[in-house]
């Protein structure tokens, strides 16, 4: 048994970053993690073949880069070997019908590209991007605080003050926006629209969700104003950084440590004992980088002594799930689209909203959707260090699908489970990819599928492949993430706290989540 001031159960980048920051105030920090491997949805491996390294989940950075953490600690990060790969060719989208529309961070390559489908549109995008950094400058403050009454009295007061009444409402109005509504009112090109919408499925905002608009309106003004970030060698620069700053500061991270319960003791967290039965206690905190269920429903085995947490944690709501599909291949896709379109980071696949709108809807009823969203990345493109020379990898992520398959929309697949499914439906997504890549087949030299299932085995975070651990409509964030009265990182047990994804600010590689409680915990 040993004793910490700290104990965390998993090792995300949030744990480990509140960790760091943790270990650096002179608390003594224990990290335990159930995988062989640390950073949960952030991991680089060869899943194919020797010298192919492939991003298991997260493959994009920028919210790391951009981070409050990343701030703080840039030299502590870089000293540790933190190495990133910078984009200038964005996200793109190629169309059936040959077209394609693409973000790159030099605006007038961008204005050019939307002046070819709407000369209204790029004068839009311009005045779009003009305003930015005025517009971020709230958003960013709204989504790098605590959802504490002081905080948002803040921002408001600071909104307020910047930018008057109408122009706060016009932001309340941005914040509570469909994705549809904000780009049906802002474009007037249905390619310009759906290559934006796309980046609400990379969460669980369909076209019609409430709430989802601020996501297109933030990927597309930040690509467009300060490109995007990938990892140097892969996504887990930054998770190698992190650890080093743990176990410099005299942190211990232990792997093959599953977590089996949090003791508690009158009514407070006192540590944890493994699944191995050994048992570690924690003097000041235990803080959890765990999905909602699993915090109340195996880890306290008698509740949080609140039933009203304990209910909320139990009906969390998840997003739907993912696929995900890494290739080993010969050559970049030769996109029919046009050939500018092998250097970009993302190639979406996602022809028009009415598409993706169904395709959510599809997976929420649990079937299988006939054509999914498909988001095609070439980090090979950018940083040619992941694979052997004049080799590359794809990144496919397969948004949106069902965890439980209850029947196939294009009514092909019989409704089975996952491991028996995962191939065929690879399949169906090769075809969807060779549609406009034609070849891509010929150039692959290995692969390796993840169904939903399969990433939840990977890390049960990821509840039946839902890849942002949890829903991020309106009813379940900002002040309700993960539940009313709850979204300061706090339990009903005291010195427990939850941290990670499924915390206030959400998904993302940001360790915003991490590093608030850090500082809430051990100051500044
Ligand atoms: C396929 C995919 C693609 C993504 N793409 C992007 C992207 O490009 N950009 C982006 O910003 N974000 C992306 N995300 C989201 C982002 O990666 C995650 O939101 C984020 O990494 C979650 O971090 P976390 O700190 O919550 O912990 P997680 O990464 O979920 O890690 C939790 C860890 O806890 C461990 N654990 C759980 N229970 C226990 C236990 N009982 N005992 C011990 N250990 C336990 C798990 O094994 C895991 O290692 C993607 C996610 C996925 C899955």
């Amino acid at each position: 048994m040993s004793e910490f001031d700290a104990i965390f159960v998993g090792a995300g980048h949030n744990s480990l970053a509140c960790a760091a920051h943790l270990a650096l105030q002179g608390w003594k920090t224990g990290v335990f993690e159930r995988g062989a491997i640390i950073g949960g949805a952030v991991q680089t491996r060869e899943f194919t073949l020797p010298g192919f390294r492939h991003d298991f989940g997260a493959m994009n950075l920028s919210l790391f880069a951009g981070s409050a953490f990343h701030r703080k600690y840039a030299n502590e990060l870089k000293a540790q070997g933190l190495e990133f790969a910078p984009v200038a060719d964005c996200f793109a989208s190629a169309f059936p019908d040959g077209r394609w529309f693409g973000v790159s961070n030099d605006l007038e390559k961008t204005a050019a590209r939307i002046a070819a489908f709407s000369a209204a549109d790029a004068a839009t995008w311009r005045r779009l991007v003009a305003a930015f950094p005025a517009e971020a400058e709230h958003l960013f403050r709204l989504l790098g605080s605590p959802m504490s009454a002081r905080a948002l009295a803040g921002t408001a007061w600071n909104l307020w003050r910047k930018k008057g009444i109408a122009g706060s409402l016009d932001t309340g109005r941005l914040l509570l926006s469909s994705p549809r509504a904000w780009l049906e009112e802002t474009f007037e090109s249905p390619h310009i629209r759906a290559t934006l919408a796309t980046w609400g499925m990379h969460l669980d905002f369909a076209p019609d969700i409430a709430g989802g608009a601020v996501f297109p309106y933030l990927e597309s003004m930040a690509n467009q104003s300060f490109g995007m970030v990938l990892g140097k060698g892969g996504a887990d620069t930054i998770i190698r950084a992190l650890s080093g700053m743990v176990t410099s500061a005299g942190g211990k991270i232990v792997t093959g440590a599953e977590v089996a319960e949090i003791t508690v003791s009158a009514g407070r967290a006192t540590g944890v004992r493994l699944a191995s039965g050994e048992s570690h206690t924690a003097t000041r905190a235990v803080i959890a980088g765990v999905a909602p269920k699993a915090l109340t429903g195996r880890l306290l085995p008698n509740g949080s002594g609140d039933a009203g947490f304990d209910t909320a944690m139990q009906k969390f709501r998840h997003a739907p799930g993912t696929m995900m599909i890494h290739l080993a291949l010969d050559d970049l896709p030769d996109w029919r689209a046009g050939a500018e379109l092998r250097q970009f980071a993302y190639v979406h696949l996602s022809p028009s909203l009415d598409a993706m709108s169904r395709t959510y809807q599809q997976a929420m009823a649990g079937m299988l959707p006939d054509e999914p969203v498909l988001v095609v990345g070439q980090p090979t493109a950018i940083d040619p260090s992941r694979a052997p020379q004049g080799k590359h990898v794809l990144w496919v992520q397969v948004r949106m699908l069902p965890a439980e398959i209850l029947g196939d929309a294009a009514g092909k697949i019989a409704p089975d489970h996952w491991d028996k499914v995962k191939e065929v439906y690879a399949k169906r997504v090769l075809d969807i990819i060779e549609t406009y890549a034609p070849g891509l087949r010929n150039k692959i030299l290995g692969r390796a599928v993840f169904s939903p299932i399969d990433l939840e085995r990977e890390n049960p975070n990821l509840v039946g492949g839902d890849q942002v651990c949890g829903s991020h409509h309106l009813a379940q964030n900002f002040l309700f993430r993960p539940a009313r009265n709850y979204a300061g990182w706090n339990t009903p047990v005291a010195h427990l706290h939850l941290t990670g994804a499924a915390t206030w600010p959400g998904a993302g590689t940001g360790a915003a989540s991490g590093f608030m409680l850090a500082q809430q915990l051990g100051g500044r």
